[in-house]
C-alpha cells in the first residue's frame, strides 16, 4: 500500500534537489539509483530521457512524469502545514512535475514490496518538458512496447483526466530595419520596433474561440535611447485543438506580417510558424481511458474527463502511436510561488498508479 509518510518524504527531498530545465542531472541520479533499488532496468536515451523497465505479466503500461521544473525553481524550501506543501515564497514549489515523479515512486515501491503481479512497466521520465516538450521529442520510442499509459502531469485531482489537448505553432520572427542617430538623421532610419508593433496590432491574439487561442509572448529589440532601433524579435505561438482552425490562423499571421512588411520594402521581416505539438481528441471508450476510469473508480473516485488548453508529453505519446493521458497529481497553481501540493491528493494519485500497475 502506498504510505503517506514515504511519500511526504520522497516529494520533499525530490523537490530540494534542483532541476530547472537543462539542469536535470542530479535529480536524474537520484531517480535512478531508486529505480534500480526497485528491481528496474535504468536506460538512458541519446537525450538523456530515462526509461526503465521492469518485467512483469499482461500488456504492458507506461508510466510517464517530467523531471524538470520552472523558474524561479533553485534552492527550493518545501514547506509542509498539515496537508499542504508548498515553497517559502521565493520560489515555485516544483510540484509540477516532483509529484508525478513521486507518485510513480511510490506506487511501485508499493507494489515491488507486497510482491504483487503486476504488469509489466516502462518507466519514462523526460527531461526538458517545460521548454518546450524538447525531451519527448527527443525520445527513442523504439525501445517502449507499451501502447498505453498515464502521464502524471495535470494540474488538481488525480481523477481529472485530459482527453482532449490543442496543438500547437510556434510563431518566430526576426525583423531588420535600419539603424541611425534619433536626433542627428532620424529619416535615415527604419524601426524595427515600430515595424513589430505595426504587427502586433494586427494579429488576432487572445482567446480567439473556444479552442483557440494565440499570443506573443516577447518583444525585444533596440540599442540605445538615441538610436533608431535595427533589429527587432517576437516570439509566441497559436493553439488549437481543430487542426484546421490552427492553420487558418497560422495563415492569418503570415497576411498580417506580408502586409506590414510591404509598408517597408527597406526592411526585411522573416516570419516563421512551425508545429511544436499535435491535438488530440479520445473517447471515454478508449482503452487507455477505460484503464484508468477503473482504477479510479477502485479508489473510490470518479473520473472527470476534461479538455485542456495545453499540451503536455501526452501530446507526443499520442502522436507516436502510445495513448498514454495526463492525470492530475494533486498540484494546485502551476508555474508560481503560490504552487501547492495537496499531499492527501498526492496520495490517491499513487494508489490510483497502483491500481493500474497490478492491473485488476
Ligand atoms: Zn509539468
Amino acid at each position: 500500500m502506498a504510505d503517506r509518510e514515504r511519500l511526504t518524504k520522497t516529494l520533499m527531498d525530490l523537490i530540494r534537489i534542483d532541476s530547472p530545465t537543462g539542469e536535470e542531472d542530479a535529480v536524474d541520479r537520484e531517480v535512478s539509483v531508486r529505480l534500480q533499488a526497485l528491481g528496474f532496468q535504468v536506460y538512458h536515451d541519446s537525450f538523456q530521457n530515462i526509461i526503465a523497465k521492469l518485467d512483469g505479466q499482461g500488456e504492458p503500461v507506461i508510466l510517464s512524469a517530467h523531471l524538470d521544473t520552472v523558474e524561479p525553481g533553485r534552492g527550493i524550501t518545501p514547506v509542509l502545514e498539515g496537508d499542504i506543501l508548498r515553497s517559502d515564497g521565493t520560489t515555485i514549489l516544483g510540484g509540477d512535475c516532483k509529484a508525478g515523479v513521486t507518485i510513480v515512486l511510490e506506487a511501485l515501491t508499493a507494489v515491488v514490496e507486497s510482491r504483487a503481479p503486476h504488469l509489466p512497466i516502462e518507466v519514462v521520465f523526460t527531461r526538458a518538458e517545460e521548454g518546450g516538450l524538447v525531451g519527448i521529442h527527443n525520445l527513442e520510442f523504439s525501445r517502449l512496447s507499451a501502447t498505453r499509459g498515464v502521464v502524471f502531469d495535470g494540474e488538481g485531482k488525480v481523477n481529472r483526466l485530459t482527453l482532449a489537448a490543442p496543438s500547437q505553432n510556434v510563431v518566430t520572427a526576426h525583423i531588420q530595419g535600419r539603424a541611425s542617430h534619433a536626433g542627428v538623421e532620424p529619416e535615415k532610419g527604419i524601426s524595427a520596433l515600430l515595424i513589430a508593433a505595426k504587427i502586433l496590432t494586427q494579429l488576432p491574439l487572445g482567446r480567439i474561440d473556444e479552442e483557440t487561442t494565440a499570443n506573443i509572448g516577447r518583444l525585444e529589440g533596440g540599442l540605445k535611447r538615441n538610436i533608431i532601433p535595427e533589429k527587432a524579435f517576437l516570439d509566441g505561438e497559436i493553439r488549437s485543438r481543430d487542426r484546421g482552425k490552427l492553420d487558418q490562423y497560422s495563415q492569418q499571421f503570415r497576411e498580417v506580417f506580408d502586409r506590414v512588411a510591404a509598408e517597408y520594402p527597406e526592411a526585411r521581416v522573416s516570419l516563421d510558424i512551425r508545429n511544436s505539438y499535435q491535438a488530440y481528441h479520445l473517447e471515454g471508450s478508449d482503452p487507455s481511458v477505460e484503464m484508468i476510469a477503473r482504477a479510479l473508480e477502485r479508489v473510490g473516485l470518479v473520473p472527470s474527463l476534461e479538455s485542456s488548453g495545453g499540451g503536455s508529453d501526452a501530446n507526443v505519446f499520442i502522436e507516436n502511436g502510445i495513448t498514454a493521458l495526463p492525470v492530475g497529481i494533486g498540484v494546485h497553481s502551476f508555474h508560481t510561488k503560490d504552487e501547492t501540493a495537496v499531499i492527501s491528493e498526492v496520495l490517491q494519485g499513487a494508489e490510483v498508479c497502483e491500481q493500474i500497475i497490478t492491473g485488476l
